[in-house]
């Protein structure tokens, strides 16, 4: 057993002085003995991150320039992207969510599981030095770029436990059954093939790697999306036993287009057929759930599935704003995750988070309630509830159970000057862009010291030629 002593300890309650954490097998125990080691003046619990596609990791930054309509439509090869530029044409504004979609297609299509293992690594490298310490992996790319397994039809998956065991961050698992490249029903188009399984398939990879979880690793299920996975199918995978007590992660709500396809094939908007023929509740997260209704954002808050926010990525894609301010006054869950990985910061996705609220609202200060008027506290406490919700891990808290994940903040940083507790949290997400996460426990081990992740040399220089080789395939 390790003992630590956290001069200020915060927690959604308020600040601790001088606080006992007792560390054993990578768990919070109840503190005994000695004192131990000093951690620095601030520390919190590490945030989790529930969305990731780790591959896209790689392309960030390649599908910032625009592309010319002519050059657009040729690019889209199926009907749904068809309508989509369809719309856009109408919107007078060629690229989209969709035109970023055949990038990534493209750049897909070329990685194999040690380029995974690679790209994943350097990732969650980022992710614990900005005080992310789990990772929720939504994870489709199953086969290979022509569609057939490989010879463990397990091994991109394996690819992405791999990454994580190196690097030590805790991990949620999500395999992503993905069968239909539209509403329609349409098979999967040529660039979509090795997103394929069928309900068979797909248990059977849930149950081999089920058998691997452990205190750092989590298995769940995600269902790609509405588009992605006919109802009969969804129904059959929630009913077998193995699913059972796993979470649930689905793409809902994203995009415009899909709210139209969803009304105009199903006859409801896509959060309100989920909520209308899904059980949804706490094990539940849906990610984005940006285009919904009044009433719709009413009933997921009630229904106590978790809001996946991705805010930069959201932003980054076009996509548009979540309903916050009702969805809190509701008192909905959410957490956040950085998704396509454009930015890889708890902070700037809380900071967005609020700064998109005030700027349609605006008005300053939203994401408050009456129990806390920080905004800065009031986001982070509900990303952290929501995100250990959605990763189905005990995690988000630093308490007697939970898995031993804190950041230890730099209390020499010019940004912290003049500030003490009342103000911490905020001035940690509300001012400069300086890293003021200093040292990163995951599952209790010392994954960043003094803003040195401990592996990181090695995985950068990996990381380096596998995207170099990448990049020249493609470009
Ligand atoms: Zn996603």
């Amino acid at each position: 057993m390790k003992s630590y002593v956290a001069e200020s300890l915060w927690s959604p309650q308020g600040w601790t002085r001088d606080a006992r954490i007792a560390v054993d097998a990578g768990r919070v125990v109840a503190a005994q003995g000695e004192a131990g080691e000093r951690l620095g003046r601030y520390v919190l619990p590490g945030m989790p991150n529930l969305h990731s596609h780790a591959f896209q990791r790689a392309m960030a930054g390649l599908a910032e320039k625009q592309i010319h309509p002519a050059v657009s439509n040729a690019l889209f090869p199926d009907r749904e992207g068809q309508k989509a530029a369809v719309r856009d044409r109408t919107s007078q504004q060629s690229d989209s969510f969709w035109t970023w979609r055949e990038t990534m297609y493209t750049f897909a299509n070329r990685i194999g599981p040690d380029d995974l293992r690679a790209i994943a690594a350097q990732l969650y490298v980022e992710m614990l030095k900005a005080g992310y310490t789990h990772v929720c992996e939504f994870h489709y790319l199953h086969h290979r770029p022509d569609g057939k397994p490989y010879a463990d039809p397990a091994a991109m998956s394996l690819a992405l436990v791999e990454a994580a065991r190196e690097t030590g961050i805790g991990l949620t698992l999500l395999p992503t059954l993905y069968l239909t490249g539209g509403f329609d029903g349409r098979a999967l188009s040529e660039r979509q093939r090795r997103f394929g399984l069928d309900v068979d398939a797909y248990l059977s990879l849930l149950q081999q790697l089920a058998k691997m979880e452990n205190a750092a690793l989590r298995i769940g299920v995600a269902l790609h999306s509405l588009r992605a996975v006919p109802e009969r199918a969804m129904r059959e995978v929630l009913a077998a036993g193995e699913t059972r007590a796993m979470p649930i992660h689905i793409h809902i709500a994203e995009q415009i287009g899909e709210v139209q396809d969803c009304l105009a094939l199903r006859n409801a908007r896509p959060v309100e057929w989920l909520l209308d023929n899904l059980p949804v509740d706490a094990r539940w997260c849906l990610v984005h759930a940006t285009h919904m209704s009044a009433q719709e954002t009413q009933r997921l808050a009630q229904s106590g599935a978790v809001a996946g926010l991705c805010p930069t990525t959201e932003a980054n894609l076009g996509d548009g704003l979540f309903p916050l301010k009702a969805y809190f006054d509701d008192s909905g869950a959410l957490g956040i995750g950085s998704d396509s990985h454009i930015s890889v910061s708890p902070v700037e996705e809380l900071r967005w988070l609020e700064y998109g609220q005030r700027l349609a609202t605006r008005h300053r200060n939203i994401a408050v309630s009456a129990a806390n008027r920080s905004v800065g506290e009031t986001l982070y406490a509900a990303a952290l509830r929501g995100g250990a919700q959605a990763a189905g891990v005990a995690i988000g808290a630093i308490e007697p159970g939970a898995r031993a994940d804190l950041v230890v903040l730099d209390e020499a940083a010019p940004q912290l000057a003049g500030r003490d507790e009342a103000s911490l949290v905020d001035t940690f997400l509300f001012a400069g862009n300086a890293n003021l996460v200093r040292h990163v426990m995951a599952n209790g081990d010392w994954a960043v010291r003094d803003f040195r992740h401990r592996d990181e040399e090695r995985i950068a220089a990996r990381y380096r030629e596998t995207v170099a080789r990448l990049a020249s395939q493609v470009y």
